[in-house]
């Protein structure tokens, strides 16, 4: 249903095989299109590990998002056109995290709004000139930008932002025929997720509250991400689309089936 053919992907915050980026690859693939990925470099060897023998992979390229350079640089040195990107990044220190977010330091507040919110600014604006026509760009993030979550301390305040640099973006991208929108994912077992206090508490919950009975897994996520990148989604712009099982929606949860 979803063709890609001849449609290229790039796509940022592949970790591991556990990423959601690592799943969204994989579908892009799938649905016949190709991908460029950018990892950090601390993760080189198991990136190459991971994307070894997979068709599709045109390119790896290391970037720091946090650096203006460095996004820079990427987008100088990339080859030829994409049509879709892929923004799958957060991180707060652990300095932060470990901490009600009444004690967030500034130089925490920055790091963790650089890279998880403004590094979406970074990108969408240096890809402008690398998109083709009617290109689709699409960004992850987490109920804990709008409704109170445990632990999740000042990452909330970065996802909030994110998602209000999504429809800020929109018309931008828009005005060049591009959309931009978000997935705001459930919780799902990952290295960044690893970070979040009281995690497993978190994930815990899902079994039992979300209509479906059941937490989301990384595919959920991939086969929400290539819709919202598709033809299919044409009219889809500056949201913010739930995959997590419903249970956003959820009011007071059936906990006694
Ligand atoms: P992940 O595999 O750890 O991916 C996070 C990615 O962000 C990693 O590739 C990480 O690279 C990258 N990153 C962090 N700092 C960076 C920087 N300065 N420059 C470039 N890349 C950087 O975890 P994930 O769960 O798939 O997370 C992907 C996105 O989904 C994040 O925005 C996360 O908040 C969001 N999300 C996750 C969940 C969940 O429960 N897992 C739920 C909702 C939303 P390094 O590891 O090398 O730092």
């Amino acid at each position: 249903m979803i063709d890609f053919n001849g449609k290229r992907a790039l796509i940022f915050g592949v970790a591991s095989e556990t990423s959601i980026a690592w799943s969204i690859t994989e579908w892009v693939i799938k649905a016949g299109g190709s991908v460029v990925l950018v990892y950090q470099k601390r993760f080189l060897s198991r990136i190459m590990q991971l994307t070894k023998d997979v068709e599709g992979i045109e390119g790896l390229h290391e970037c720091d998002v946090s650096f203006e350079d460095q996004v820079k640089n990427l987008f100088n040195n990339l080859e030829g056109r994409f049509d879709m990107i892929v923004h799958s990044i957060g991180f707060a220190p652990a300095s932060a995290l470990s901490k009600p977010t009444i004690f967030t330091t500034e130089e925490d507040f920055n790091t963790t709004m650089i890279i998880s919110a403004y590094s979406l600014q970074r990108i969408a604006r240096h890809a402008m000139r690398v998109l083709n026509p009617n290109s689709s760009m699409i960004t992850l993030t987490y109920l804990a930008a709008t409704r109170l979550v445990d632990g999740y301390r000042i990452m909330s305040v970065a996802k909030a932002a994110l998602e209000s640099f999504v429809r800020e973006l929109s018309p931008i991208l828009g005005a060049a025929g591009h959309r931009i929108n978000a997935i705001s994912a459930g919780p799902i077992r990952t290295l960044a997720a690893s970070g979040i206090p009281g995690f497993d508490n978190i994930l815990g919950y899902m079994d039992k509250t979300t209509p479906l009975k059941r937490a989301v897994v990384q595919e959920d996520v991939a086969k929400a991400a290539i819709f919202l990148m598709s033809e299919l989604a044409s009219g889809i712009t500056g949201q913010t689309i739930f995959v997590d099982s419903g249970y956003s929606i959820v009011g007071v949860p059936n906990v006694t089936d």
